[in-house]
């Protein structure tokens, strides 16, 4: 490709909205525009580069066996009410209402159809098992569309789906799971990304394990938690702790008493006006789960996880309680103390659950308390059916990792998710009525897996990963680079652009995907673009080292270029490119 017949509008800067670095180069870099809130222009650089993304998970995914399907991306939204998705997805699914006033949703996900499709196209055991995948664009309604491509509503999903008789044996869903497991580390190896695998919460998907990969950078989203040996990795919802210790029979710590905390609702205003570290607080807060109105009690500066409140209750939904109906019940909510009077169940995390000075509410509007202290105002009051003591808390960095995944200390660090595998189990089959004959002849539900991965993302975080950038642009990864390799000629005539031409279509000839920058621009202008746009060769040629039949290599990541000899320069090339790319 000619530089000049491309289109790449490179910035000097980038527009201020743009905060983490894959987003400023991507636009700097003219490889994305944006269009609108959380949806981009893909122009050619960007779109070489997301469809050679597209290409290995491609030929990955089809020689682990995957067969490749297309489904619409507008689905009828009464499949997504059977399996009651709707309504959990909410306003995360965008919904449009055609001329005759029928809803459907452009899909934030598929499990839905390819179950339909499944149904429709399979009856017996025999053609059991199978897995099915797209490359399709995805529409989320985003709360908080941002960093570019990394959480936009519109984007590109590689989605998969097995279906399976059973869980164990050859043909069960734990030996597909395996292989798209290992075809994952196949696929993001071969881009060059630096990623974790770390266990999982299967969330709106539903089932019973997953994992997901995560690519390490300090911009991600994800907080993930790795003990010391990295025998263990969880996301932070997921992530257990090892056993900490607890007591709630300690003595007071003095008399209890009411303090007036007026307009300090948060934790930060009520520690500031008392003059209590957020660590000696407890925060007390209304649960809704399943039918039953809880309350979770952790410190200050914790915070609840919904899903070990859900192992703690032993309930399928767990949220936050709407306040008009907490206040309903009696209970003052902004103001809970442990000790509040409405008759219900307390679950206490272990770290709140200890003999020390205790600030917590007043279980009054605008009051606090110091000095709560657990037998004296909660446990003497209540019979032992009434509390429960357990990790209901997120992880944090230096807590004990569970000792039967091998212990030691976890530590956090962030990460941007860029795949995800889940074992679904019949959540879908079994709620959209689909079956098989099995080898009696009787109708059986099959078991579900999916398997997907943001081809966007693998993009974005191959920059914001260390070594994806510097202060002069984007680094791609030679599988990623829209380009292997660009020419830049000092000045584009006569000699010069003879040896460019020929070098040019050589390298074509091989394979080499290879950017010439014809434009008549200043070398400096040249080369500045070429870093900025990352391309991970550069070929330099010029006049004087041409008078010695010489020209210049220089890899986007060393410090100083070297001196090839002309007529080798092709051959070196293929070399170091072919190399990168096994
Ligand atoms: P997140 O937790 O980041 O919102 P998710 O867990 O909801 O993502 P999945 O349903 O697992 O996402 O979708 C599969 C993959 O699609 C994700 O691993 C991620 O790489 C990508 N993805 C999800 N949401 C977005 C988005 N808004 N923009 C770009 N890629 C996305
Ligand atoms: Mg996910």
């Amino acid at each position: 490709m000619r530089w000049t017949k491309s289109l790449i509008p490179t910035l000097r800067q980038a527009p201020a909205e743009a905060v983490v670095p894959s987003h400023q180069l991507m636009l700097r870099a003219g490889v994305i525009q944006q269009v609108a809130s959380g949806a981009y222009n893909y122009l050619p650089l960007g779109w070489r580069s997301l469809h050679k993304a597209m290409e290995i998970i491609r030929t990955e995914m089809n020689s682990a066996g995957a067969a490749e399907v297309f489904m619409p991306a507008l689905q009828p939204i009464e499949w997504w009410e059977a399996t009651g998705r709707r309504a959990r997805l909410g306003e995360n699914m965008f919904v449009v209402t055609d001329r005759h006033g029928r809803e459907q949703a452009p899909g934030p996900t598929h499990e839905e159809v390819i179950t339909m499709l499944f149904g429709g196209a399979v009856t017996s055991y025999k053609q059991l098992p199978v897995n099915l995948y797209q490359i399709q664009t995805k529409f989320r309604d985003e709360y908080r569309p941002r960093f570019g491509v990394l959480r936009s509503r519109e984007f590109q999903m590689k989605d998969a789906y097995s279906f399976h008789l059973t869980v164990d044996g050859p043909d069960g869903l734990d030996v597909e799971y395996q292989n798209m497991y290992d075809c994952y580390c196949r696929i993001f190896d071969r881009c060059g990304l630096k990623y974790v695998i770390v266990e999982a919460e299967t969330g709106d998907m539903g089932g019973n394990a997953s994992h997901q990969f995560t690519v390490l950078t300090p911009t991600g989203e994800d907080t993930i938690f790795t003990n010391d040996s990295r025998s263990y990795s969880a996301n932070i919802e997921k992530c257990s702790t090892g056993a900490r210790s607890y007591n709630l029979d300690g003595e007071p710590t003095g008399e209890l008493d009411k303090v007036h905390t007026p307009d300090c609702s948060s934790i930060e205003d009520v520690s500031k006006f008392m003059k209590v570290k957020p660590k000696n607080m407890l925060k007390s807060m209304v649960y809704k789960a399943g039918d039953e109105l809880i309350v979770a009690v952790v410190r200050g500066d914790h915070d609840v996880n919904e899903e070990k409140l859900k192992d703690a209750t032993g309930q399928t939904v767990v949220g936050l309680a709407d306040d008009a109906e907490a206040k309903a019940a009696g209970f003052p909510v902004g103001f809970i103390g442990p000790h509040v009077e409405v008759s219900c169940r307390t679950f206490i995390d272990f770290d709140a659950a200890q003999d020390q000075f205790w600030a917590a509410g007043g279980n009054e509007v605008d009051h606090h308390v110091k000095h709560f202290n657990w037998k004296r105002d909660l446990i003497q009051h209540v019979d032992d059916t009434c509390y429960v003591v357990a990790d209901i808390r997120n992880a944090i960095d230096g807590d004990p990792a569970p000792e039967d995944r091998g212990g030691g200390t976890l530590h956090a660090s962030k990460g941007i998710e860029v795949g995800q595998v889940f074992k679904l189990g019949r959540k879908y089959t079994q709620a959209l009525g689909v079956t098989v004959l099995d080898e009696n002849q009787q109708n059986v539900v099959p078991i579900m897996g999916c398997y997907g991965i943001g081809v966007n993302r693998i993009l974005a975080s191959a920059i914001e990963q260390e070594g994806g950038h510097d202060d002069r642009g984007i680094i791609w990864p030679m599988a990623l680079a829209p380009f292997h390799v660009v020419i830049t000629p000092i000045k584009y005539s006569g000699d010069v652009a003879k040896v460019c031409d020929d070098i040019y279509a050589t390298l074509t000839a091989a394979d080499i995907d290879v950017l010439l920058d014809d434009r008549d621009e200043r070398p400096g202008v040249k080369f500045n673009d070429a870093d900025l746009i990352g391309i991970p060769l550069r070929i330099v040629i010029g006049d004087k080292g041409l008078a010695n039949q010489e020209v210049e290599l220089k890899a986007r990541t060393a410090d100083k270029p070297e001196m090839v000899k002309a007529d080798a320069i092709c051959d070196h090339v293929i070399n170091t490119v072919r190399n990168e790319l096994s």
